[in-house]
């Protein structure tokens, strides 16, 4: 390891240089043409590490690859003590990556359920979003994926998830155009066919 890496070590908050995922050459190179590409010199100093740290970066940001986000609805309670209402997990913070521009989409999703007979703990849901999150998304897809593992796997009278969110792709790029959100929604069962049971989920996520 150079002299240059090391220093770059102490700013980064990683440890030692065994305990990072590998990175194949191959990668590397990948992101030095890209950074050629934009017009930078892969060469100099304040880039050296970057292809490095832009493909472990990577990784993290699609880690969603890696799991099946139903596991996390595998521990259920049936003990609900009569409890028939709505569920909800409201403005979860999400980040994900749009796959048209591999740019960042930041916003906040709000989950509900009708349960049946069983619930899971409320944490679970969260884990579901960002199981779907961190990957290459559409936000409609993202909305649709995570309500349809609920309704799989939960098997309750009704799923609800709003979505709000910015796309770096139109804020950084194209039309630029900063603070515009995208709400995406899907209903299912009781939330699609009860207006009144609609009405009140979404009022309840603040819609
Ligand atoms: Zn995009």
């Amino acid at each position: 390891m150079n002299e240059i890496s090391e220093n770059f070590d102490l700013h980064d908050h990683d440890h030692a240089d065994d305990g990072k995922l590998p990175v194949p050459n191959e990668v590397q190179e990948a992101i030095r043409t890209l950074l050629r590409w934009s017009g930078d010199d892969p060469a100099r100093e304040g880039l050296i590490d970057t292809p490095a740290r832009v493909a472990r970066a990577w990784k993290e940001y699609c880690q969603g690859y890696n799991e099946d986000p139903a596991v996390h609805l595998s521990r259920q309670f049936e003990e609900v003590g009569g409890y028939n209402e709505i569920v909800l997990l409201k403005d979860i913070p999400f980040q994900s990556h749009c796959e048209h521009h591999m740019a960042p989409i930041t916003g906040k999703a709000s989950i509900a359920y009708l349960p049946r007979e069983r619930v899971v703990g409320i944490s679970k849901l969260a884990r579901v979003l960002h199981g779907f999150a961190r990957r290459l998304q559409i936000q409609e897809r993202l909305t649709a994926q995570v309500a349809q593992c609920i309704w799989d796997n939960l098997d309750p009278f009704g799923v609800a998830v709003v979505i709000e969110a910015q796309h770096g792709c139109m804020t950084g790029r194209g039309v630029k155009t900063p603070g515009v959100g995208m709400v995406t929604s899907r209903m299912m069962g009781a939330f699609l066919s009860d207006p009144r049971s609609r009405k009140e989920v979404l009022s309840l996520m603040g819609y």
